[in-house]
This record gives C-alpha cells, structure tokens and sequence, in this order.
C-alpha cells in the first residue's frame, strides 16, 4: 500500500555528518522524497512528537538529545523528510535497523552508524522513522505545514 513516512536525521547524525550516507541508505529504496527541511526543533514539538513515551524513564535523556542538549554538542538542527511510496513505514523501518544500535543489524543504518552510550543509558541511533502508516499522518502534520509537502 502507498504510504508516507517521517523520518528525521537527529542532531548527532548531523553533528557527524553523515545525513548523505543515510539517505543514500534510504534512496535505495525507491520510494519518492516529497517533503524535506532543516529545522531547529523546539522542545513542545519533540515533547509532542515523543507523546508515546510519557512515563518512560528515557524520556528526558531523549528529548534533551533531540535538542542537542548533550555531548556538548552546538549543533541541534534536525532534518526532517517525508518519504512516500509502498510499504514505506516497513522498508524504511528495515533499513533503519533496532531501537538501540547494539541490537541492530551491522548492515543497517542504525547498526552503522548508532551508538549506545551504557554509562549514561542513552541511545544515539541517528535516525526516527515513523513505527506505522496512521503514526506517520500525525507526524508529519507535528512537523510539516500542508503545502510543504508534494504529492507524488
Ligand atoms: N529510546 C531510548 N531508550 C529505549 C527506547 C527508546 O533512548 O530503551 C529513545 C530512542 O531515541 C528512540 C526513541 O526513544 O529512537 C523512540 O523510541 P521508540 O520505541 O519509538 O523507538 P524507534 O521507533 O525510534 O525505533
Ligand atoms: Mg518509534
């Protein structure tokens, strides 16, 4: 079924700079780039856009991480895209690899490029992915305004 998916490079991937190796990565895939934008992310749109982690006890660490809030690191920007195309939420998901990098497949993007840093428990893997096609339309409503995004 075609499908949108938001994905976001996080701070840290910029801070590498590795936005172009991932979305070479994601480009294999042959699903179509309709939206894309650099942003500085404020804390309402993450603490919104990670509503489904009320209660966790990484909720904190990650949203200071999506603000760039860590590692010393200055560069907070996000880049955030939206792919379309069949199966979009399921191959960009396979793509990306688990959760936490130590899970993920070597081969992966998270598996590549992630980092789990044990000591302060937090989980560096470099790239969202939207977890379904219905979770999708509601971030990208969180991160995109209508006539920001084509219709492919
Ligand atoms: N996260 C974390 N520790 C965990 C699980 C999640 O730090 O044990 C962070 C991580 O940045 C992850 C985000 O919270 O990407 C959202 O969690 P989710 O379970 O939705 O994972 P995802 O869909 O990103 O794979
Ligand atoms: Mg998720």
């Amino acid at each position: 079924m075609k499908e949108r998916c938001l994905v976001l490079i996080k701070p840290d991937a910029l801070e590498k700079r590795i936005t172009g190796l991932v979305v070479d990565r994601l480009e294999r895939l042959e699903l179509d780039i309709v939206a894309a934008k650099t942003l500085a992310a404020t804390e309402d749109l993450i603490r919104k856009h990670y509503a489904h982690l009320a209660g966790k006890p990484f909720l904190e660490s990650t949203v200071h991480y999506m603000m760039g809030d860590y590692n010393h690191i200055a560069n907070h920007k996000i880049i955030a895209f939206v792919f379309q195309g069949e199966d979009a939420v399921k191959k960009i998901r396979t793509a990306l690899g688990a959760t936490n990098p130590d899970n993920a497949a070597p081969d992966t993007i998270r598996g590549s490029f992630g980092k789990f840093d044990k000591v302060a428990d937090v989980v560096y893997n470099c790239v969202h992915a939207s977890d379904s096609a219905q979770d999708a339309e509601r971030e990208i409503a969180l991160w995109f305004k209508p006539g920001e995004v084509l219709d492919a």
